[in-house]
């Protein structure tokens, strides 16, 4: 299970699908993938390798989008199969989201959203948490960011998340609690990753997110990181990585 992100310039494509592979390692069932190209989202997942990812990806993938995020699953709630896979869209269709870890309470949280009128086509904890932000998105009117951190707090679990918003594609937000996340930091481009292999021949520069900390990550944007719980802001800690 592993998670890559890329937003900036450069065609996001090949750099989530090698860090994939270099994030094959540590294990998984599925395989997917999240471009946006400021017109189209373009996902594509599948169970199985990400070999057998590329190879639907060829023909599949037609956007060079430089916003996108891409996952390995190793299930724990839904069969490993090509709709349990991630990436999860929200059922507006604009919201899309990744995660490594287990949301524990994921089925009150369903039925409520289900009250709410939600639907979901897959059997995972994951596309629970991508509708319950949206449901506090919408509710409460917050920001993406406000919203993931809304929405983290009513969990019970562990996570690695990753997710964008379609309609705002200058950011993604990210999270972590029990499973690793870091940041890359570029020139005018920020990576997100599992561990920072994904990304080492485009930046030394890491941050390596703590547990329960979140930080919404904007090209061009100084980095902000803060404490799920209370929203109280952490110093960033950039290590230099020996290449
Ligand atoms: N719990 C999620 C699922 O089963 C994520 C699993 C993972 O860590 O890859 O889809």
């Amino acid at each position: 299970c592993g998670i890559v992100g890329y937003i900036g310039y450069r065609d996001a494509y090949p750099i989530i699908l090698q860090g994939l592979q270099r994030l094959e390692y540590r294990g998984y069932d599925s395989a997917g993938i999240a471009l946006y190209d400021g017109e189209n989202l373009k996902l594509s997942k599948t169970k199985g390798k990400v070999e057998d990812l590329k190879i639907r990806l060829e023909s599949e993938i037609t956007t060079n989008g430089s916003i996108g995020i891409g996952h390995t699953r190793w299930a724990t709630h839904g069969v490993p199969n090509d709709v349990n896979s991630h990436p999860h869209i929200s059922n507006s269709g604009n919201l899309v989201i990744i995660h490594n870890g287990i949301i524990e309470n994921y089925d009150p949280l369903r039925k409520e959203l289900i009250n709410r009128g939600y639907s979901f086509t897959s059997d995972t904890d994951t596309e629970v948490l991508v509708n319950l932000i949206e449901d506090v998105k919408i509710k409460e009117g917050v920001k993406l960011g406000k919203a993931v951190q809304i929405a983290l707090n009513q969990t019970i679990g562990a996570y690695a998340v990753a997710v964008f918003d379609k309609t705002k594609p200058n950011e993604i937000v990210v999270a972590r609690l029990g499973s690793p996340l870091a940041i890359g930091v570029g020139d005018n481009e920020l990576f997100i990753a599992s561990d920072a292999t994904p990304f080492i021949e485009y930046t030394n520069n890491a941050i390596y997110l703590e547990d329960g900390e979140m930080a919404v990550v904007r090209n061009h944007k100084k980095l902000k990181i803060r404490k799920i719980k209370d929203d109280s802001l952490v110093d960033p800690y950039i290590q230099e990585l020996q290449l």
